[in-house]
Formats: structure tokens, C-alpha cells, sequence
């Protein structure tokens, strides 16, 4: 018989029959309380009836064609749509399927438009799994080890993890900033350095917020020197910390930002945008390929920013996000096992330590698959495997965070 790869190992046992909104319903014939959203992609719920709609009536007019061959309506419209909401100056937009993908059309740019090699990233930071995505991802060796050589010419400088340190936020930063500094002079000179690649929040790295000020402390860098700023909002943008970008918490901008997941309810679409003169960068041939852009994920994505604004989605996020966070922060104070509760918006982690406060990956385990027997899926991250990860759709109710917290505590 057939069987799935290894690699596919799950983290529930659940097979869905069908979903809808925050639920999934498995062929288990039990209800679930989706807390994972596919790793934070399905932003809209499940199904939402008008990303459906405009997918169904998409399938009828075009599926497929190639972006430089014939261009259709709906990544034009998309592209319009994103201009709404992207950051001032960055006007042009380029579309692949998936977050790596986007990942490496961003390296690519920024090689390009600086005529430069080296990429820095921060220690935590997840970037994807193609070999170069891989080579910039730092989140945990299960995600390179094994496949070396990786891609050549990245550097990993420190990322402020104040609850790690022990240190306020502020000495955090300093000390994040000095070591980067220290980076710049001793192992890749400002004008061998493409770019900085940073998340607004560590994603697989632990759902660690990235501090504003660290942020700007990038951008301040990055001005001086003439480096390329790359955000990558794959799993923070579109909602998912509370305000449409997750950067947008500091008052730094990226010269790149590259976005997925959120942006088509589940539809593969991914983008980065820049401006207009750094895309230039880029001839024709140097970035695409066969299913960048696909007309029926385009529509999905116009539908889906349609309805972030319709149903004021960025807004529920912040305030359910708020709701979700208070009630964990109320759990912890009755659980030692939890270190840590923190995050922006639906994007909420939940780190357990041992007594000597070192990271505790079995309970965090232990906890994640309680919580699916309570009818709640959640997932764990970090590189010590230790945290587990709470990703509501951004449409879920008062009623279904208190319906999570009352499963996840039961779970602890
Ligand atoms: N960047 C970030 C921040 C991510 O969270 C992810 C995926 O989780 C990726 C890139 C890679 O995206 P994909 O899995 O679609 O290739």
C-alpha cells in the first residue's frame, strides 16, 4: 500500500471532512476548534462564503495563465487592491506561489539592486524550505540539518529575546543592535551586505514579537549603509498581529516586503512589493515561474482583502487578540509549567519552562496533543520546541476564544 512520507508527520490525528469559519469537522464525526488555521493561512475562516464565491466563479472564466505570457483580470485587480494597503513607496508588486518562493525573489532583488552577496538574518527567524529559504532560516536544525552545503554568503546576527535574557526589552535591543554592529565590522562590511531579512514576529522561531525599536534600529542601519530592509510578513501581515502589517507597531518601513499565507484564505499566492525603481532591478526572466500568480488564487485574494475590510477583520484581530491574551496571561498565573504568554493579535504564544527555567519541549508537547482531545488544535514552535502557538481565524467570535481558553486550560 501507498503511505504518506515521514516528512508528512502530523501534529493531530484529525482528518477533515469538511470546515467552516473556526471549525473543522472531522471524519471523526467530532467538531474542532481550529486554532491553527493551517498555519496561519485560512485569515477569512474556513470556506468564508464570498472567497468561495469568487473562487467558484473564477474556475468558469480562466484557471490558469502564464503572467508572462497573457496577463488575466484578477491579478490585476489584486494588485490594485494591494496597493490600498501596502506602505508608502512600495508601488510595485511581484507574485510566486508560496512564502519561499517570495522569500528568494526578495534575496534575489535585493542581490541585485545592490549588487552585493550577503544576506544578515536573526537568530529564530523562519524563512521557508527551499535550500536557500532553508539557508536563511535559523528557527531550529530540523530545518537544514542533513542537506548541506546550504546557500552561501548569509550571516545570523542576535535577535532581542528579552524573556530568554532575563533583560528588560531595551537592553535586549541594545545589546541585539551591538552585536549587529559588531557583525557589520568583523564578518560582512556594510558594502558586501545585500540586505537585513527580519519578521515583525518570530513565527516558527517561538511567536516572539520583534521589538519596535529593534526594528528601527534596522532601518536607521540599513539607511546608512545602504542596505536592503526585508520584511518578511508571510505569516505576520494581512491582520494577523492586530494591524494590517505586523511592522507596522514600529515606525520602520521595509524597502521589501514580502507577503502569503493570509493574503488568499488558503489559496497558494505569494508577493513581495517594492518600489518601482528597486524592482527594476530585476529583468525579465530573472524572477518567476509557471503557477506565480494563478488566476483563481488572485481572485481568492481580491475577495479575501475585500472582506478584512468589509468585516473590519484587523480590528477583531486586535481586539480578540487582546481577549485571547489576557485569558492565557490569567491560565499562567495558576500554571509554573508556563514561562511565558505573549504576542500581537491572533498570533499568540505560550512557552513552557521546567523549574530551572530552561525550555520544557514534552509538556509543551503533552499540552498540544491534550488540547486536540479537547477539541481544540493548536501547534507548537520554537527552536527548543517548546511553545505552543494559538493562530485563531481572524473572524472568530468572543465566544470561541473563551470556548479556546476553557479547552486550553483544561489541556494544561
Ligand atoms: N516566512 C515565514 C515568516 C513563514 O512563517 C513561512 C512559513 O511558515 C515562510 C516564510 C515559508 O512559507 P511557505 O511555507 O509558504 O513556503
Amino acid at each position: 500500500m501507498t503511505s504518506l512520507s515521514p516528512a508528512l508527520k502530523q501534529a493531530t490525528p484529525v482528518v477533515v471532512d469538511h470546515a467552516l469559519g473556526s471549525w473543522i469537522h472531522g471524519t471523526d464525526g467530532k467538531d474542532y476548534l481550529d486554532f491553527t488555521t493551517g498555519i496561519g493561512v485560512t485569515s477569512t475562516g474556513h470556506c468564508h462564503p464570498k472567497v468561495v464565491a469568487a473562487a467558484r466563479e473564477q474556475v468558469g472564466k480562466i484557471i490558469h495563465a502564464q503572467y508572462t505570457t497573457v496577463m488575466h483580470k484578477p491579478l490585476l485587480e489584486l494588485t490594485e487592491k494591494l496597493g490600498e494597503v501596502l506602505p508608502a513607496g512600495l508601488d510595485s508588486v511581484f507574485y510566486a506561489n508560496s512564502g519561499s518562493e517570495a522569500v528568494e525573489a526578495a534575496i534575489r532583488l535585493a542581490r541585485m539592486a545592490t549588487a552585493r552577496p550577503n544576506i544578515v538574518v536573526f537568530q529564530g527567524g523562519f524563512h521557508g524550505r527551499t535550500v536557500a529559504a532553508a539557508s536563511l532560516t535559523t528557527a531550529g536544525t530540523k530545518f537544514s540539518a542533513g542537506f548541506s552545503p546550504l546557500m552561501a554568503g548569509v550571516h545570523m546576527s542576535a535577535f532581542p529575546y528579552a524573556y530568554r535574557y532575563g533583560w528588560d526589552e531595551a537592553a535586549a535591543v541594545r545589546f541585539a543592535l551591538q552585536e549587529l554592529d559588531y557583525l557589520l565590522q568583523t564578518r560582512t562590511a556594510p558594502n558586501d551586505t545585500a540586505a537585513f531579512l527580519i519578521e515583525p514576529a518570530l513565527g516558527d522561531g517561538g511567536y516572539l514579537p520583534t521589538p519596535p525599536a529593534f526594528m528601527e534600529g534596522l532601518r536607521e542601519r540599513a539607511d546608512k549603509y545602504g542596505i536592503q530592509l526585508i520584511f518578511d510578513e508571510v505569516q505576520a501581515g494581512v491582520g494577523r498581529m492586530g494591524k494590517f502589517w505586523g511592522h507596522q507597531y514600529s515606525r520602520a518601513t521595509p524597502d521589501i516586503l514580502i507577503t502569503a499565507k493570509g493574503i488568499a484564505s488558503g489559496f497558494p499566492i505569494s508577493a513581495i512589493a517594492a518600489s518601482t525603481e528597486t524592482m527594476s532591478k530585476a529583468w525579465p526572466g530573472s524572477q518567476g515561474g509557471t503557477y506565480g500568480g494563478n488566476a483563481v488564487s488572485a481572485a481568492a485574494g481580491v475577495a479575501t482583502l475585500e472582506v478584512v475590510k468589509e468585516e473590519n477583520l484587523v480590528e477583531n484581530s486586535r481586539i480578540r487578540g487582546e481577549q485571547l491574551l489576557t485569558g492565557l496571561k490569567d491560565i499562567q498565573t495558576r500554571f509554573p509549567v508556563i514561562g511565558d504568554v505573549r504576542g500581537r493579535g491572533l498570533m499568540l504564544g505560550i512557552e513552557f519552562t521546567g523549574e530551572d527555567g530552561k525550555p520544557d519541549a514534552s509538556t509543551a508537547a503533552a499540552v498540544q496533543q491534550a488540547t486536540t482531545d479537547q477539541g481544540l488544535l493548536t501547534l507548537t514552535c520554537g527552536p527548543a520546541g517548546n511553545v505552543v502557538r494559538l493562530i485563531p481565524a481572524l473572524v472568530v467570535t468572543a465566544e470561541e476564544i473563551a470556548a479556546g481558553l476553557d479547552r486550553f486550560e483544561a489541556a494544561v
